[in-house]
């Protein structure tokens, strides 16, 4: 059986010193978990100095965003090369506050996720409707069509992996999260189309679904009830290790 899968994406919520700060707690916490993969995901400035911390714990480092070229004339972009050679092995793509606020586009998200999986990273790759597409039905055709592009001209081989983040962008961070059987039905279609454009045992065994939206310690067992959804990524509730750590065993 797949491991789940529990990611907390840290953004811009803490200084250098808060970050090194809530990786001890985890530490202290961290019982080394068989049944779920841990990775936190840092803002770049704190990479580092987590990835020291987190050395040999059993905890996995990821970054938030990164560039699609390993290296050159790219001011104050980062490397997926050099995200590689300091002990990250997860990069989050296409989150919805970077489409929103950074006008991050699909053809972006191609590049990147591309960039990721050629430096043997795996990419977390954010999909998700706004509360309009929602309320204009075309929230199944957002989802698909973002997941197509994405992965546009991607041939998957060797021991590369891919992660799906059904993220609805209206209840990130808003504390209500969407009724779990809906995270399935959206993991459901993103599965159908995988299954249309890969074989079958390379949709089984390379990609990960999970959902990501106000999850919290109570609703995370309903999530991980439902037959495709594998993990999750989360936000506020990463932020303070007891509460991380209490998602972490519910799922266990
Ligand atoms: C996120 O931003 O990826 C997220 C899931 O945030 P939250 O858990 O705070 O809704």
């Amino acid at each position: 059986m797949k491991k789940k899968i529990i990611i907390g994406n840290w953004k811009m919520s803490l200084s250098y010193r808060q970050a090194l700060d809530l990786a001890e707690n985890l530490l202290e916490q961290n019982n080394q978990s068989e049944k779920v993969e841990v990775v936190v995901c840092p803002a770049f400035i704190s990479l580092f100095g987590v990835a020291e911390k987190i050395l040999n714990s059993g905890i996995k480092l990821g970054a938030q965003d990164c560039f699609w070229h390993e290296e050159g004339a790219f001011t104050g972009e980062v490397s997926p090369l050099n995200l590689r050679d300091i002990g990250c092995e997860y990069v989050i793509v296409g989150h919805s506050e970077r489409r929103g606020y950074l006008n991050e586009t699909d053809q972006m998200v191609n590049q990147k996720v591309k960039a990721v999986l050629e430096n043997n990273l795996i990419p977390i790759i954010c999909v998700g409707e706004t509360l309009a597409e929602r309320q204009s039905s075309s929230k199944d055709f957002v989802i698909m069509n973002q997941v197509n592009k994405a992965l546009e001209g991607i041939e998957l081989s060797g021991n590369q992996k891919l992660i799906i983040a059904y993220e609805p962008v209206w209840v990130i961070g808003s504390g209500q999260a969407v009724e779990p059987r809906e995270a399935e039905h959206t993991n459901q279609v993103i599965r159908q189309l995988l299954i249309d454009m890969y074989p079958l045992e390379v949709v089984n065994e390379k990609f990960n679904l999970i959902y990501g939206g106000s999850v919290n310690p109570v609703n995370i067992k309903q999530f991980l009830l439902q037959p495709t959804v594998e993990g999750a990524l989360v936000g506020g509730a990463s932020l303070e290790a007891e509460t991380f750590w209490q998602i972490i065993k519910a799922v266990e």
